[in-house]
């Protein structure tokens, strides 16, 4: 049992001011395997005190210092490699191999990556008469969500210190060992007291105080968009800056050039990656009307060999969702689809044979989706697939950006002149073309509905300041 009932403020752990506690829950087995304190507003106050305490010093620290800091860090989180592994698989379900290769070292490159924009990283500049100075805009609340435990906190704590922040964190209650780990590192990695602060426990108390917080500068968010609205609502209310990171319901355009079998994996494995659970997650699948029935195949072929189950099992893609909750908005949606007339072609409602232990289900396609149907426009998060075709590349685009969203999209194909012109017509912040592999020093982040600001490299750090202008400067 992993009990963990103390919260991070001021270089310490402390006891919380509260005697609730939350269960964890290993998705895979259904059982608790660990308990947090559910943070009071008393502990919240206490480690905004203390971040607030400890910003004069550390925002004045050097480039160089901050540079030397985040590599520290990220030593000092390569060394913790089993733990955070073994923690990510437990808490969040994910395959052990999915845990190392993407969750381990996406936390990882973050710390790295920001070291390193840090090097070319100006923060001043002239423009006539004027000085431009960034400085760091202040104790920032960091709010965070379970599907990648590790991604989301470190791109922002990253930038966060990069910038010369200092935090209060608050992790999902979900998933929150991750965060412990990170909490160690940090310890280990001498970060000076105060610069970080964690505060476990549920959105209602924690998250809310951190919104409408007095003494917090600035809230970045990432997690759904229902809750977004209500922190941006609450932020208003200070005039506090806001970045969110939200929902998604991205398009995958196959073009008629491209090899169906081909675009099927590409597909696939977009939809099933971290059993769905991605907010950039490639869920409406756009494909040539003439190719449909031969992409249809394909799909058939491929989906029966994509091994999935126990976490723990290094053979398997993906494992479970998070939590029953989870699992049953995801069964929702998928007798919706059947409702509303999609035809099914692999996977529907229920648990997959031999997994009825745990939040597993059935990797899920439908095709001759419309989309005004609510499974082409409603962020599912989990492995389903909704399949719509078009006639040309104007109606291959119009349909990719009906939507509320504006996170991701994708397209693969062989002519270049229509992949760019796919890439470019699509109102979102994201794209990637013939599954190109990620790119840690982009940003990040969504159009629409999808959110406000942008995380990861250089465009992340800018978040976390302010600009200044100083006319008259004596030179
Ligand atoms: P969620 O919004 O329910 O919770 C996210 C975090 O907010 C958790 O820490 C939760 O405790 C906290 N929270 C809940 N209520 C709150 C409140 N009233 N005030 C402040 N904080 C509150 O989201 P989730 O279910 O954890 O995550 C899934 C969602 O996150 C999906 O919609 C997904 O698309 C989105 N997401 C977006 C990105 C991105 O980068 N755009 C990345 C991952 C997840």
């Amino acid at each position: 049992m992993r009990n963990y009932l103390k919260h991070f403020i001021n270089g310490e752990w402390v006891e919380s001011t509260g005697s609730k506690t939350v269960d964890v829950i290993n998705p895979a087995t259904e059982e608790v395997i660990g308990r947090i304190s559910d943070g009071t507003m008393e502990d919240l106050n206490k480690a905004v005190a203390a971040a607030r305490a400890a910003f004069p010093s550390f925002s004045q620290t050097s480039k160089e210092e901050r540079i030397e800091l985040l590599n520290r860090i990220a030593d000092e989180y390569e060394k913790r490699k089993n733990d955070i592994v073994e923690v990510v698989t437990e808490e969040l379900g994910s395959p052990i191999t999915i845990s190392e290769k993407t969750h381990y070292n996406m936390g990882l490159a973050h710390f790295r990556q920001a070291a390193k924009e840090l090097e070319s990283f100006e923060f001043t500049e002239r423009r006539g008469g004027a000085l431009i100075r960034k400085e760091p805009i202040g104790v920032s609340g960091l709010i965070t969500p379970w599907n990648f435990p590790t991604n989301q906190t470190s791109t922002k704590l990253a930038s966060a210190f990069a910038a010369g922040c200092t935090v209060v964190l608050k992790p999902s209650e979900l998933t929150p060992f991750a965060a412990i780990i990170l909490a160690e590192i940090f310890q280990a990695a001498d970060l000076p007291k105060g610069v970080f602060n964690l505060v476990n426990g549920t959105g209602e108390v924690v998250g809310n105080g951190i919104s409408s917080h007095p003494d917090i500068d600035f809230v970045s968010f990432t997690g759904s968009g229902a809750v977004g609205q209500k922190i941006s609502e609450n932020a208003a209310k200070t005039i506090k800056k806001v970045a969110l990171e939200l929902g998604g319901k991205s398009p995958l355009v196959i073009l008629d050039d491209f090899d169906m079998k081909k675009a099927a994996q590409i597909a696939i494995s977009n939809v099933v990656f971290n059993s769905g659970q991605v907010c950039v997650a490639a869920t409406r699948t756009l494909v040539p009307k003439s190719k449909h029935d031969e992409f249809i195949e394909a799909v058939k072929e491929i989906l029966p060999n994509i091994p999935y189950g126990d976490p723990q099992d290094k053979r398997n893609i993906f494992g479970p969702l998070v939590s029953e909750k989870q699992y049953n908005r995801v069964q929702g949606y998928i007798k919706k689809g059947i409702e509303e007339g999609a035809t099914l072609v692999s996977g529907g409602p229920g648990k997959p044979e031999g997994l009825e232990k745990g939040y597993f289900v059935k990797p899920t396609v439908f095709t001759n989706v419309k989309n005004d149907m609510v499974i082409a426009q409603e962020e599912i998060f989990g492995p389903v697939m909704s399949i719509l075709t078009y006639e040309d590349i104007d109606e291959a685009i119009e349909i990719a950006n009906d939507t509320v969203y504006g996170l991701a999209g994708y397209v693969v194909g062989e002519d270049k002149e229509k992949v760019v012109k796919v890439a470019s017509s699509i109102r979102a912040g994201h794209i990637t073309i013939n599954n190109a592999p990620m790119e840690m020093s982009a940003p990040f982040g969504g159009y629409k509905q999808s959110g406000v600001g942008r995380e990861w490299g250089s465009y992340g750090i800018e978040e976390y300041l302010e600009v200044k202008s100083i006319v008259g400067m004596p030179s």
